[in-house]
């Protein structure tokens, strides 16, 4: 904190970096790490139980639906949304492009569901959704429709925290979470719902694990600067495009242009660079010897520099972590002398 100029002050703990850090905060946030760790262990646990016995416990409820004012467990349709679900599925259903789906719902101002709600429960934080309040998304649209909470199921343990310091969550396989049958009252028949989830499974996806990429991670847009990415199209083409373009072209503002390019123009192009890189080198060949290895070396330097910097911040931690087991071991002998008296 000193490094980046930043001032600690814990007000109930009487502390001010400024007129220094006393030993104790450290074995304060020790002890305050396990008992965060504590509750989270036992939370989880909680959880896992609350789902085996098909209790939804993260209290997210999915579009369309409401819950029960006498069972908070138990869903009701939405009067106000259901309808939209609906729609969406018969329109998902009857091959209709998720972009025409898209511009459905806005033309109709459908608000997409954080937007709605931050409406409804005005949480803090949602007012970020009230901007542009009508534009859906791809994956929205995605989402919905392979929920099995639409046929009248309640599935639980989809998902779980990495740890209780970190937000990032992992989704489940689908044999290791739990569905009930039948548990409210569905808002789409089985029918439609299989034919959903049909349409789902061969939904484009790009670059699947057959295709070898071997440009990946070194092509970048020119006019954007973000990752070209491949994909396969319906005839097996190979291609690439913009990711900045591909992450906005299913909102209403399209962010950069595709800049699509075929692999194997791409191919032909950097075999012609070479073939004349290739030339230049038999042209001139001591020219070329000597342009290598200053570049080499030039690189070499940078390495060493880096390297160098590695080692001089690996040596300050070890001389603050040796600083650190000092006073821990002085901490624990007066506890010990205090103790035997
Ligand atoms: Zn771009």
């Amino acid at each position: 904190m000193q490094e980046k100029n930043v001032r600690f002050i814990a007000i109930s703990d009487n502390e001010d970096s400024e007129k220094g850090i006393s030993d104790m905060l450290m074995f304060r946030s020790l002890f305050n790490e396990f008992y965060a760790k504590d509750c989270s262990k036992k939370q989880r646990a909680i959880k896992q139980n609350q789902a085996k016995n098909g209790v939804r416990s993260n209290g997210s409820i999915p579009y369309g639906y409401i819950v029960d004012p006498q069972n908070r467990n138990h869903l009701l349709p939405d009067p106000e949304t259901k309808d939209n679900v609906k729609k969406i599925f018969e329109m998902y259903v009857l091959g209709e492009r998720v972009s025409n789906i898209i511009q459905y719902l806005f033309n109709n101002q459908v608000l997409k569901p954080l937007a709605l709600r931050f409406q409804r429960n005005k949480n803090p934080g949602f007012e970020k959704h009230m901007e542009e309040p009508y534009t859906w998304n791809g994956e929205m649209i995605y989402d919905m429709v392979s929920k099995q909470e639409y046929i009248g199921n309640t599935v639980t343990n989809k998902s779980h925290r990495l740890s209780y310091k970190c937000k990032k969550k992992v989704r489940h396989n689908a044999e290791d979470m739990y569905v009930f049958y039948g548990t409210h009252e569905p808002l789409v028949d089985e029918k439609t719902f299989k034919l959903a989830q049909k349409r789902l499974s061969s939904r484009h996806r790009s670059c699947k694990s057959d295709i070898i990429d071997m440009y990946s991670n070194l092509i970048f847009c020119g006019d954007c600067g973000s990752k070209m990415y491949c994909q396969k199209n319906t005839k097996e083409t190979i291609a690439y495009t913009c990711g900045k373009y591909r992450n906005s072209r299913n909102r209403l503002v399209e962010i950069c242009s595709t800049h699509f390019i075929r692999q194997v123009i791409l191919n032909e192009l950097i075999l012609e660079d070479i073939n004349s890189v290739l030339k230049s080198v038999q042209n001139n060949r001591q020219q070329f010897i000597e342009n290598a290895l200053k570049s080499a070396e030039n690189r070499q330097l940078s390495v060493s520099a880096s390297e160098k910097k590695a080692y001089d911040k690996a040596k300050k931690r070890k001389s603050d972590f040796l600083n650190w087991t000092k006073s821990l071991k002085s901490f624990t002998r007066t506890i010990v002398f205090k103790d035997t008296n």
